[in-house]
């Protein structure tokens, strides 16, 4: 008989989840209160991260958390509120930021990033998206010698130990490769495994249309509203009560308002990001990261992304773009960004947990019931791995890696 599951989320992680789960005869439905893919996996830098081998630990860096409190440098903002709301899950996040357990979290880590790049391709090739990606990695590029230095024999450390491949350039190499970049720098990193998509929202889009090509429904209805039912589970959608023999939460950075209501109370935060799309007239290959003031341009279907990295506050606080203004400064210095489009910038949160780690497996307290979220700063990349995994454990067929280290009942 089949078994029905339903999967509420339908950014990068839930349908990829859903897809994975319909490969294995499950009758899924994937319920969003939008259409796939227009939150988190819509805005950010499109980079599917084969590189990401080690989860972004908490910066130790002499000065950095002095900087932050003066609110210097584009890195960083943050809310007194969100500080607050946040402080225990970010005083987990430094302990285990400690090199030793870093390191352990990055074996973990790094298990699922080898899978990023091959997981997508199956998807991206089933769906006919390769329109949206190049396979040509991207940059980080360097301002000073110091920091290039440091940067390429960190890149040679991560070849030898996780086969992850990159090339220094020097400040000739760089001009040639990018010749947009109008600021003479001291060299790159090119990392070479990455992939990049100019329009990341549409390559979720694109995953639910496979979904649905084969099968899959995809209705508008309310996480919130999801009750144990007999043995099952159901939830609310504009097609009335949807009744499921099982469910899978894979809301990303709304995950820990629900399962609150459901008992759990894990060390999950968010760090907000911005983006900005301008009409820049000489328009990169390649994704860049300015490496030593922390933010990112990509070249999208809609003109130049520029995007921010963390602010600290409550995921519905109003918009505060003020690592935006700083980083479009700073952006400007490198590349000619020409102006912004006349739209406002875009908000999301990346949803993150004090152990780096997701949050995959069975609910503790809860009978048919998954989890599959806390995937942070990678969730665009790992959507494919993480959903074939999930979907493994919930058929319980072999798993394509130990998922030990992502189970749920590790906070529990
Ligand atoms: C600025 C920025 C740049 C980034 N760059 C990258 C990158 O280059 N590469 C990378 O791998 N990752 C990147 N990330 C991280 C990545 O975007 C996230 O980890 C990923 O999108 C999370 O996917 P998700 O499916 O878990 O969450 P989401 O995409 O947010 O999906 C969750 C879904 O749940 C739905 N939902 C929420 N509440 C309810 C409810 N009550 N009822 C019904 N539906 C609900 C939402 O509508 C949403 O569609 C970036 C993030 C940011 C903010």
């Amino acid at each position: 008989m089949t078994s029905s599951i339903l999967v509420l989320g339908a950014g990068m992680v839930g349908t990829c989840t859903a897809l994975h789960l319909q490969q294995r005869g499950f009758e899924v439905t994937l319920v969003d209160r939008r259409a796939p893919g227009q939150e988190t996996s819509f805005g950010n830098a499109g980079l599917i991260q084969r590189e990401a081998v080690e989860p972004y630990a908490f910066p130790r860096e002499p000065g950095f958390l002095l900087n932050v409190a003066l609110g210097r440098g584009a890195q960083v903002h943050w809310h007194a509120r969100g500080l607050w709301q946040m402080a225990g899950s970010l005083l987990r996040y430094l302990h285990h930021s400690h090199p030793k357990r870093h390191a352990q979290a990055t074996e973990a880590y790094s298990r699922l990033i080898a899978h990023a790049t091959e997981e997508h391709d199956l998807l991206i090739t089933a769906a006919a998206a390769q329109d949206l990606v190049t396979c040509e990695g991207f940059r980080f590029v360097f301002r000073s010698a110091k920091a290039l230095d440091e940067a390429a024999q960190r890149a040679e450390d991560l070849r030898t130990r996780f086969g992850v491949r990159s090339e220094a350039e020097n400040t000739a190499q760089l001009a040639q490769a990018e010749p947009a970049l109008r600021a003479s720098l001291a060299g790159a990193v090119h990392w070479l495994d990455p992939w990049a998509v100019n329009n990341p929202g549409a390559l979720v889009q694109r995953y639910a249309d496979l979904f649905v090509a084969r099968g899959g429904r995809v209705l508008t209805g309310d996480a919130a509203s999801l009750q144990a039912q007999g043995e099952g589970w159901s939830v609310m959608t504009t097609e009335g009560r949807v009744d499921a023999e099982q469910a899978v939460l894979a809301l990303g950075p709304w995950a820990d308002a629900l399962i609150r209501t459901l008992g759990y109370r894990f060390p999950l935060f968010i760090k907000r990001g911005y983006h900005q799309h301008y009409h820049t007239p000489a328009q990169l290959r390649q994704p860049v990261l300015d490496a030593e003031r922390g933010y990112v341009l990509a070249p999208m279907q809609r003109g130049l992304r520029l995007t921010t990295g963390a602010e600290f506050a409550p995921i519905d606080a109003p918009p505060t773009p003020v690592q935006l203004a700083k980083a479009e400064v700073l952006a400007r210095e490198l590349v000619d960004l020409g102006q912004p489009l006349p739209e406002p910038p875009w908000l999301g949160a990346r949803p993150c947990t004090a152990d780096m780690l997701p949050v995959m497996g069975p609910a503790p307290q809860h009978k048919g019931l998954w989890f599959n979220f806390g995937h942070a700063h990678q969730g665009f990349t790992l959507g494919p791995v993480v959903g074939r995994l999930l979907a493994e454990m919930v058929s319980a067929e072999d798993t394509l890696l130990d998922p030990a280290p992502y189970r749920p009942a590790r906070f529990a």
